[in-house]
């Protein structure tokens, strides 16, 4: 029984997840956290919501790897049949589990509500299971042991919400696997806004040797290059390796990093505000409020945000932004002036504000005029001098790929980058897909 998990299964249940309804992000949630035990993921299956194929699924990955971790199928609606199929599996009886039941009972009571048969049935593990406490959720998870032909195989099956799988993972599989020792693996991510993704590979140069341990990699996405480092082995060993491969990395690319982890550009934003006692607004045509969405979504951002303009039509841009009638009309709402006066009537409306960044552009597939294909963006930022009414602009064209989200998106981030530069280092490099000025 007390084999090291050394490989593990992982297992998804459910009809939207086998259709294509869903993604899931569960199997590599719990695959990450594995590996990084050291514990050698080989297999990811998906089931629907069928007890035959689940208690095969169960069975064959049982007699195959020491440890499998499921996630789905445990609530209270009938096509939710995996304590069944793990009952069939192990060839036990389901009973009711007397502590499940009081739990059940009480959130039942809490909610006003008398349980239901179905929702009683939450309560059920095979005989010699034992029941996972699900602090935010009703449905528990089920631990037990399979005994197959040459082995004993440990199985965890988890709700399949991540807001009550992650917390069940952490608090009660994670304890209970035996990593087999040794090796582990451990990861770093380091996030630069900025550094064309070629040149960051010319200043990494030997350090992204393929052969290496640590590996370091990039990769990039919407503007953003992302700086991998993965080392692995002894526990005591990656864990230095990984430090001293990050302080290289930092000395490479250093001016160009704004997080190490998974913080976002967001939140390099925000920090950097808040250290300086300053505010932001933002004032937005084509991306229609997704900035301040990727602002707004960070927990406090109330003490350095203070709103914006959505300003999609051209009457939009002239009475909440103040742009003169002879730019609209002229050089037209998608252009460097139009970009500059929005952030400057953004920054003139809002007299607590010290920059305002502004978007606009044609994000497709419809809309381009001559001179101006999709993905034609513009984009300022006006930051106060000293807290003076006068206000300096850096106003840019871009010529931004893909698709109509991809486009919006892209321009989003880099009127983030664009601001996260200019509080870093107080200048903004040329992007690589910028054109102009
Ligand atoms: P519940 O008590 O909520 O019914 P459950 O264990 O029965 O939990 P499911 O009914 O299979 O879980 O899934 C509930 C929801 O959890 C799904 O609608 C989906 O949003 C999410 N979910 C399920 N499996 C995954 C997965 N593998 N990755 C990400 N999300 C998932």
């Amino acid at each position: 029984v007390t084999a090291p998990h050394d490989r593990a299964a992982i297992l998804s249940i459910g009809d939207e997840l086998a259709i294509g309804q869903s993604l899931d992000t569960n199997a590599m949630w719990i695959a990450e956290r594995c590996t990084a035990r050291g514990i050698r993921v080989v297999e990811h299956r998906t089931v629907a919501d069928d007890l035959a194929e689940l208690t095969r699924a169960i069975t064959e990955l049982a007699a195959r790897v020491p440890v499998v971790i499921a996630t789905g199928g445990l609530g209270p609606t009938a096509d939710d049949l995996t304590r069944q199929a793990l009952a069939d599996a192990m060839r036990e009886s389901l009973v009711e589990d007397p502590q499940a039941l009081a739990r059940l009972e009480e959130i039942e009571r809490t909610r006003g509500r008398t349980l239901t048969p179905q929702r009683r049935a939450q309560a059920l593990r095979p005989m010699s299971a034992r029941c996972i406490p699900n602090p935010n959720g009703t449905a528990p998870g089920l631990a037990a042991t399979i005994a197959a032909e040459r082995h004993a195989c440990d199985v965890f099956f988890l709700p399949g919400p991540p807001r009550e799988m992650h917390p069940m993972f952490d608090a009660f599989v994670a304890p209970a696997l035996r990593p087999p020792g040794g090796r582990v693996v451990r990861t770093r991510l380091i996030r630069t806004f900025g550094l064309p993704e070629a040149d960051a590979g010319a200043r990494l140069g030997d350090l992204m040797r393929r052969d290496a341990n640590p590996l370091i990699g990039t990769t990039a996405s919407g503007g953003i290059v992302t700086v991998r480092i993965r080392a692995e082995g002894e526990a005591a060993w990656a864990d230095a390796a990984t430090d001293t491969a990050e302080a290289a990395v930092l000395a490479a690319v250093g001016d160009f990093v704004f997080a190490t982890g998974e913080r976002t550009l967001s939140e390099a934003v925000l920090d950097s505000l808040r250290a300086r006692s300053e505010r932001m607004v933002v004032a937005e045509s084509c991306t229609s409020g997704l900035l301040g969405a990727m602002v707004g979504a960070i927990p406090g951002a109330s003490d350095c945000f203070l709103g914006g303009y959505i300003a999609y039509a051209n009457t939009l841009k002239r009475m909440d932004l103040g742009v003169p009638l002879r730019i609209l009309d002229g050089p037209g709402a998608v252009s460097m002036e139009a970009a500059i006066e929005m952030a400057q009537g953004g920054l003139r409306r809002n007299p607590r504000a010290h920059h305002a960044l502004s978007i606009t552009g044609i994000a497709g597939p419809t809309g381009e005029t001559p001179g101006k294909p999709v993905g034609t963006v513009f984009i300022a930022r006006a930051s106060r001098l000293n807290n003076s009414a006068h206000a300096p602009v850096d106003a840019r064209r871009f010529l931004i790929a893909g698709d109509r989200d991809d486009i919006r998106e892209r321009s989003a981030v880099t009127a983030l980058g664009m601001l996260w530069h200019h509080l870093a280092h107080a200048t903004t490099p040329k992007l690589l897909w910028q054109i102009a000025p």
